[in-house]
């Protein structure tokens, strides 16, 4: 067989044709996967698409390189209707679902990973000469994420208009095949928990941390000790919480004044005209679930991480309905339910194969840019910072610390809005 032919059937295998000696730079890529493939696989000292040059190092790679990786990455998830098993009817007009061009693939579904536009169409007519068409890969089934997804969803249906407190007896139902591809309300949690442990959300907070607590109330009124700007009381746990049910107290801050100020203070409610702020410090160690700091969904070209895109495709999704503003006009009670059994599942039922029992979770506040924490201490937990108080125990054992947060008295102060 000639070169040229059996260069042809090579092709055709894998589905994408060459792009001859072709070089591409790192500037002319937009996802950082690639770029960062290029730059440390460079051996070229010209880009063929922008024109750059350099001398002295090397800046691009060869397209063919490239496409390998492209190749790939796409075929993750991504596949040939006719592979995968997409009914194809004449009279109803071709393929019974949604099937794309490389075209459509590129700039809708992978958000276009060039930068430079010459680059993307190289890459379409490549996949278009082998007669690329794409649909999802699994075509019939439910994509990872959207079996979360939608296990969210309908956990959140069922705990605030169904079943609040016998949810777990919820497992749902299989189909006619005996499969259960979606994620009942009963096991959603579970789920979850596998879920923090697997991206690692959950980490130590430094003892000696501070954290701001504030309360607004009536200028007669004073506010100075850890007993009344530390974790309320079961009586006075009045209100209903993102994380916590009313008659649930809590222990809520921030990682700086002015957002703890904002999480608390609603400037619309101008009856209550004072702000106390108390600054507190963490007495330990602890592990906290960490919700600030979950890493970004990673490129469908990353071989390593892609594993964890599903997750975290969905852990994204999940903190944008975590941090919804809710308004406060009665209807809280049922908005905040989901977060609420999501908390104490966390508070109560999760434990990190190495961390254990958490203590609390940190996420970022949805008034300004700045970090919250809800800790799992109550009132008794709290003191005033003195001499010795990280060592004193719980008056039933000598292992056991009975304070986890200190105020420091010194530092009290109150704000005046303006
Ligand atoms: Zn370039």
């Amino acid at each position: 067989m000639g070169y040229w032919k059996q260069k042809m059937i090579e092709e055709q295998d894998r589905g994408w044709s060459s792009l001859g000696g072709k070089c591409v730079c790192a500037k002319c890529i937009e996802d950082p996967f690639l770029s960062a493939f290029v730059l440390e696989n460079s051996i070229e000292h010209e880009c063929d698409y922008c024109g750059r040059k350099s001398r002295k190092k090397p800046i691009a790679v060869g397209m063919d390189n490239i496409m390998e990786v492209i190749d790939e990455g796409i075929r993750s998830e991504w596949g040939h209707p006719d592979d995968e098993g997409v009914a194809y009817e004449t009279a109803e007009g071709g393929y019974q679902g949604e099937v794309l061009d490389t075209y459509d693939l590129i700039y809708d579904k992978l958000e276009n990973p060039f930068a430079n536009k010459k680059v993307a169409d190289d890459v379409i007519s490549s996949f278009d000469q082998q007669g690329a068409l794409w649909c999802q890969k699994d075509f019939y089934g439910l994509l990872p994420q959207d079996v979360l997804r939608y296990g969210w969803e309908n956990f959140v249906r069922v705990v605030k208009y169904s079943k609040r407190y016998l949810f777990s007896k919820d497992m749902g139902e299989a189909d006619f095949l005996g499969r259960k591809e979606e994620l009942p309300p009963g096991q959603f949690l579970e789920r979850l928990g596998e879920i923090m442990t697997e991206i690692g959300l959950v980490r130590s907070l430094k003892a000696k941390s501070l954290i701001y607590r504030v309360r607004v109330h009536e200028p007669e009124e004073t506010y100075q000790t850890a007993a009344n700007l530390g974790t309320p009381t079961v009586e006075n746990a009045r209100f209903s919480n993102r994380m916590s049910p009313a008659g649930i107290p809590m222990f809520y801050g921030a990682f700086d004044e002015v957002t703890a100020v904002k999480e608390t203070f609603d400037p619309a409610r101008k009856n209550s005209p004072v702000i106390t702020v108390g600054q507190f410090r963490t007495a330990r160690t602890f592990p906290v679930v960490d919700l600030t700091r979950v890493p970004s969904v990673p490129s469908i070209f990353d071989s390593e991480r892609r594993d964890s895109r599903p997750a975290l495709i969905f852990l994204h999704h999940f903190m944008r309905d975590l941090g919804a503003p809710v308004t406060k006009d009665g209807r809280e009670h049922i908005d905040y339910v989901p977060t609420q059994i999501v908390t104490e599942y966390i508070r109560h039922l999760y434990k990190h194969p190495d961390y254990g029992i958490v203590r609390g979770i940190l996420y970022r506040s949805a008034k300004r840019e700045g970090n919250c924490c809800v800790f799992f201490f109550d009132c008794e937990q709290c003191c005033d910072i003195k001499k010795g108080w990280t060592e004193i125990k719980e008056s039933y054992s000598a292992e056991k610390p009975k304070f986890w947060l200190g105020l420091d008295r010194k530092k009290v102060h109150r704000l005046v809005p303006s």
